[in-house]
């Protein structure tokens, strides 16, 4: 990892988190009738997710997920998920470029504390393979913004 080290008991907190978030994933589950429904897989590890959302009056009212693959993969879907509820489109596009940045290793976005839970996935930023589980779940929440913003004109 480049920059700052997190000191020993900072990384065993973080890898706590992270298996927390594994084991007692945060939002699984499906929306009837989402406003965004996008279904992603990140084929160099064999990680899946179906993320749907709620989005009213351009707020994120509910965010849901169903996934299968690694623990780094599934806690960064359950991290963002939690993160992005009651949060505007241009706030969860901006919480994108920022956890993007961290997993370039810029040290900055990991003292975030908007970042909140997912500064816990800073040190996955030294191992390209799996910035591609950690990015599956905002490279959907991307996508599926996109999506919307066509279908809504806006
Ligand atoms: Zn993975």
């Amino acid at each position: 990892m480049t920059g700052n080290q997190p000191t020993p008991q900072l990384a065993a907190l973080y890898q706590e988190l992270i298996l927390d978030h594994y084991k007692r994933p945060r939002r699984q589950g499906q929306i009837e009738d989402p406003d965004v429904d996008i279904h992603m897989m990140n084929t160099s590890c064999g990680d899946e997710v179906r993320l749907q959302l709620r989005v009213v009056d351009d707020v994120v009212r509910d965010a849901r997920f169903q996934g299968t693959g690694c623990s780094i993969s599934q806690a960064s879907l359950s991290m963002m998920a939690d993160l992005l509820v009651g949060k505007t489109r241009a706030d969860a596009l901006a919480l994108t470029r920022r956890f993007k940045e961290m997993m370039h290793g810029d040290t900055d976005a990991a003292r975030d504390r908007r970042l909140g839970d997912l500064r816990a996935l800073a040190g996955v930023a030294a191992y390209p393979v799996r910035v591609k589980c950690a990015m599956l779940g905002w490279n959907a929440l991307e996508e599926g913004l996109r999506k919307l913003a066509e279908e809504k004109g806006v």
